[in-house]
C-alpha cells in the first residue's frame, strides 16, 4: 500500500535536484578505541522517507542509530537535522525519539499512562494529555486496551504501546531499533503494514535498523545496506534488489545465483561474459564499461531462469542441468539444479495450480535459461 500511494505521488526527493534533506550524515566515523564501528559514513535522508539501516549483527547499524539520537558523540564528521549541526546538542533536545529493541514500558501502569508518561513529565495540562492519549491509542488501534497493563497485552500490541509512546512527544524523527524484534514472523508482518500507515498517516521521517532483509524491502523508502561500519550501497528496495552493486549486497537482499566469468565482448548495449561455471556463454542486453579480459561475476536471481525438459532455442544463458533437490514450499517449489560444471543453482517457480502435468522432479534432465535483461554484471 504504501509503495503504492508513494508511486502515485511520485514521491522521490532524492531524485529532485532542489530537494533539501532533512537529515545530513557526513562521514561520520564513530571508533570504541582501535575498533571503528562506523566507517566514514556519508547519507542524506528526506522528510517522511522510512529509511532502513539493513545489515548483518555487529556492522555497526546501531551505532550508527545512537550517534543520530545523540547517545554517541561521532569520532569525526558530523550530524545535521533540518539544517543543524547537532555537535554537542543532548538527545532530549534533538527533534528525534529513539524507540529501543527492548520497548521497556513501565510494567505496573497501564497503557495510556504509559502513553500519557512523556507528556506528563512536560507539565501539559491534563485534558490535553487525556485528548492526546486518546487519539494516539485510537490511531495505534489500541483504544479498548487503555486500562490494561504490559503484561495483559499480546507481543504485537506492546510493540504498538512503545510506538505510541514515542510518536505522542510529536518527533520530527523517529528513531527505530529492530522495531518488530520481539514479533514472530505473520505478526511481524501484519505489524510492517500498520507501522508503514501511522508512518504516512503522520508524515514522520522514520530510520530503522533492521537486519531483516524482507522487513527492510516493505518498509523502506531506501535502503542503506551496511557492512562492517560501511554504507555499500543505498537505494530504492527494487534497486538494491534488481541493480545490486556487488556479491555482498546481492547475495545478502534474497538468494542469488553467481557466475563467475571473464569479460570477451564489451559494447554500450551488451555484454558477452565466458563462464566455465556456467558452461554457456553468458549473453547481458547492457555494457559494463570494463576492459576485455576483466574478471566478473554475473548475478541472477532464481525466480528469473526458466526451468524446462525441452531445450529451448537460444544459446546463450541456457544450460543442460539435473535436478537434485525440489522443496515444496506451498506457494512455490525450489529447485536445486547441477550444472555439467558442477555449480549448483537455486531456481524458484510459483506454484499456479494444485497440480501439474508437466511436474520436473528428482534426477530429472532439465535445461535452465534466462532473459538477458535477467542478469546483473557484477565488478566487485
Ligand atoms: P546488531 O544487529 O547485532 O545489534 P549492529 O549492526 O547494530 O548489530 P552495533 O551495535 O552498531 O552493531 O555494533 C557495531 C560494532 O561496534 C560491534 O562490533 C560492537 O561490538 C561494537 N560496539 C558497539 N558499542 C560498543 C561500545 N560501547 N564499546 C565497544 N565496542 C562497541
Amino acid at each position: 500500500m504504501a509503495d503504492v500511494k508513494r508511486a502515485i505521488e511520485n514521491v522521490e526527493p532524492w531524485n529532485d535536484p532542489q530537494a533539501q534533506p532533512y537529515v545530513r550524515i557526513e562521514n561520520v566515523t564513530k571508533m570504541f578505541g582501535e575498533f571503528t564501528a562506523v566507517d566514514s559514513v556519508s547519507l542524506e535522508i528526506y522528510k517522511a522517507e522510512v529509511f532502513c539501516l539493513l545489515g548483518g549483527s555487529g556492522c555497526g547499524k546501531s551505532t550508527l542509530l545512537r550517534v543520530l539520537a545523540g547517545f554517541e558523540t561521532p569520532t569525526s564528521g558530523r550530524v545535521l537535522i533540518d539544517g543543524v549541526d547537532m555537535a554537542g546538542i543532548a538527545p532530549y533536545e534533538r527533534p528525534t525519539n529513539m524507540m529501543f529493541q527492548s520497548y521497556a514500558l513501565f510494567p505496573h501502569m497501564t497503557v495510556e499512562n504509559n502513553v500519557a508518561f512523556g507528556l506528563r513529565q512536560e507539565g501539559i495540562a491534563a485534558a490535553e494529555i487525556s485528548k492526546r492519549v486518546g487519539d494516539m491509542l485510537d490511531l495505534v488501534k489500541l483504544g479498548p486496551f487503555a486500562k490494561r497493563k504490559p503484561h495483559q497485552l499480546s507481543g504485537g500490541q506492546r510493540q504498538r504501546v512503545a510506538l505510541a509512546r514515542s510518536l505522542i512527544k510529536q518527533p520530527k524523527l523517529m528513531l527505530l531499533d529492530e522495531p518488530l524484534g520481539a514479533l514472530d514472523k505473520k505478526l511481524r508482518e501484519e505489524t510492517q503494514f500498520e507501522l508503514i500507515n501511522i508512518q504516512e498517516e503522520l508524515g514522520v521521517t522514520f530510520i530503522v535498523v533492521t537486519h531483516d532483509q524482507e522487513e527492510a524491502m516493505t518498509l523502506s523508502s531506501r535502503i542503506g545496506v551496511m557492512n562492517a561500519g560501511e554504507i555499500v550501497q543505498t537505494g530504492t528496495p527494487n534497486d538494491i534488489y534488481e541493480y545490486p552493486n556487488s556479491r555482498f549486497v546481492a547475495d545478502f537482499i534474497g538468494s542469488v545465483n553467481v557466475f563467475e566469468g571473464r569479460i570477451v565482448e564489451d559494447q554500450p548495449d551488451h555484454v558477452r561474459i565466458e563462464s566455465q561455471e556456467a558452461g554457456c556463454p553468458l549473453y547481458i542486453d547492457h555494457g559494463v564499461g570494463v576492459t576485455s579480459g576483466s574478471r566478473v561475476w554475473v548475478a541472477v536471481r532464481p525466480e528469473k531462469i526458466e526451468i524446462t525438459r525441452d531445450k529451448p532455442a537460444q544459446q546463450d544463458n541456457c544450460a543442460a542441468a539435473v535436478v537434485d533437490e525440489i522443496a515444496y514450499m506451498g506457494n512455490q517449489s525450489i529447485y536445486h539444479v547441477l550444472l555439467e560444471s558442477g555449480k549448483k543453482l537455486r531456481i524458484t517457480r510459483p506454484n499456479q495450480s494444485r497440480t501439474s502435468s508437466d511436474s520436473i522432479t528428482w534426477e530429472d534432465q532439465v535445461f535452465v535459461a534466462w532473459h538477458p535483461s535477467s542478469g546483473v554484471v557484477l565488478t566487485a
